[in-house]
């Protein structure tokens, strides 16, 4: 097959694929600068799986287009990593070579300007692909943990941009806001989306209010990809909805009154689950379904299932050509991973009226003397105090029953009266947190997410 960019140099050779604060390209031009990329590649004679940290910048854009027309395997590393971290998960998959700002011992380091600026001379000039070749190698986000290295194919990413422009309808002539770290899939599967689709992206160095408020007043933005914390930070900001046509929400939960306030605003609100290893959402709640199941995540279809559920609850099973085939580290999370031919997502969910709930992760679950505690029920319930700005509950172990809840709350002053009374009046006695802890931060991940197993840690130290 052509690849993508390809193609639309050729369809629509003057539309701007690419809009930054230092300049825009249309998908000619585009083309033509990642082709020079990619001949510069291929005249270094560079190795088959290529590492890159890649910035919010133009600069990343025309590379990793580059890099994908070279026919690499692209490993995208967060920004955010130490030296000792970035080593461990390039040596972890056999990767020597990273394009980067940085440097780091014992990788060869090659700064994206050195690929940019004497990228002359001629190169192969393949300009096809094979589906089933790897695309992308991403890093799940260590929420839980170990950090998983997952293969995403160009089917993987064909059919993963397919399943979103079914629940999330976008065109030729959408501008689709990007302000999310293009080392994560929830990122750069909007750059995939756009090649095959043909639509204008905005790019954002990283999330600034003021300024994202402005491009969605002045520059006609239709869609915009959020993760539930920067929509808050946005709707704090006097978000409206403009020529919005959809706010993708996904990565996290939504809490209740993010999404209450959204719909207040009249906020064309999609919510999604899915993860690295989808290659992006699988499910999307419109904004018909949330008007009838706010909580949902959306209508359940035959390759979605809930394994064995326990008074509605299960693990959440998925398949379907978005879904990788397997782990490349550690291969024994593979074994661990599928059943029947569906991946098991790791995640608990129910389903009701046909609709998908996300309730949490397994391995978040606390199980207090045989009845099963979800963090996120408590945390929903906290959340409603407004000087509360984000919240966990893990597992404390109990002599008694096993495991107990334990709530620690980010905000300025102490509220435990408070939160006492809100959750004698909602939750049952056994699910009541037997040690509540202000702090006065709560470490997210890059890409805003709680590690309930960060805070576990820190609590035990806090408590010992
Ligand atoms: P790791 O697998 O390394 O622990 P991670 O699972 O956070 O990290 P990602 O692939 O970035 O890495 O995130 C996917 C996870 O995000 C899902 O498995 C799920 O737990 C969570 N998630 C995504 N969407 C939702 C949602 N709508 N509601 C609740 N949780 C969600
Ligand atoms: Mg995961």
């Amino acid at each position: 097959m052509n690849h993508w960019l390809y193609t639309q140099a050729k369809n629509r050779p003057h539309h701007t694929a690419i809009r930054t604060g230092s300049g825009e390209l249309s998908f000619c031009e585009l083309y033509e600068r990642a082709a020079k990329v990619r001949n510069h590649i291929s005249l270094l004679d560079m190795p088959y799986r290529i590492a890159i940290q890649p910035k919010n910048h133009l600069s990343s854009v025309i590379i990793l287009h580059g890099l994908i027309l070279a026919g690499r395997e692209i490993v995208t590393v967060n920004t955010h990593l130490t030296e000792t971290e970035v080593i461990k998960q390039l040596s972890s998959i056999q990767v020597d070579v990273l394009i980067t700002d940085s440097i780091y011992g014992n990788i060869n380091c090659i700064s994206p300007e050195s690929l940019l600026n004497d990228s002359e001379g001629q190169g192969a000039e393949d300009t096809t692909f094979e589906p089933e070749d790897v695309l992308s190698i991403m890093f799940t986000s260590g929420t839980t943990g170990v950090q998983k290295a997952v293969p995403q194919t160009y089917s993987n990413h064909f059919a993963s941009a397919e399943r979103c422009k079914q629940a999330f309808p976008y065109d030729t002539d959408s501008k689709w806001l990007l302000c999310l770290p293009l080392y994560h899939i929830s990122a750069f599967s909007i750059l995939l989306r756009s090649v095959i689709e043909g639509f204008t992206i905005v790019l954002f160095e990283k999330f600034e209010e003021a300024a994202i408020m402005t491009s969605i007043k002045e520059q006609g933005i239709t869609h915009i990809s959020l993760v539930p914390q920067t929509l808050e930070w946005l709707l704090d900001a006097g978000l409206e909805r403009h020529e919005l046509q959809g706010l993708l929400i996904g990565g996290a939960k939504m809490d209740e009154r993010t999404l209450e306030k959204s719909l207040e605003r009249h906020l064309p609100i999609y919510t999604s689950f899915g993860m690295t290893e989808t290659c992006s959402q699988f499910i999307t709640a419109t904004p018909e379904d949330i008007e009838k199941y706010p909580n949902s995540v959306g209508r359940v279809t035959a390759d979605i299932k809930v394994a064995a559920p326990l008074n509605g609850a299960g693990e959440i099973l998925v398949r379907g050509d978005n879904v990788m085939n397997g782990y490349l580290y550690p291969a024994e999370a593979n074994a661990i991973s599928f059943t029947d031919g569906f991946f098991m997502t790791g995640d608990i969910g129910r389903i009701s009226n046909g609709y998908l709930y996300v309730l949490d992760r397994r391995r978040d679950l606390i199980i207090s003397g045989g009845e099963n505690i979800y963090p996120s029920e408590i945390e929903q319930v906290v959340l409603a105090l407004p000087e509360i700005t984000a919240c966990a509950v893990v597992p404390v172990d109990d002599e008694k029953w096993g495991q107990r809840p334990a709530l620690i709350y980010e905000a300025a002053e102490d509220l435990e009266e408070q939160i006492n009374t809100l959750i004698d009046d909602s939750i049952a006695k056994y699910k009541h947190p037997v040690i509540i802890k202000r702090t006065a931060h709560i470490e997210r991940t890059s890409n805003g997410k709680i590690s309930r197993h960060r805070v576990k840690e820190w609590l035990m130290n806090e408590v010992q």
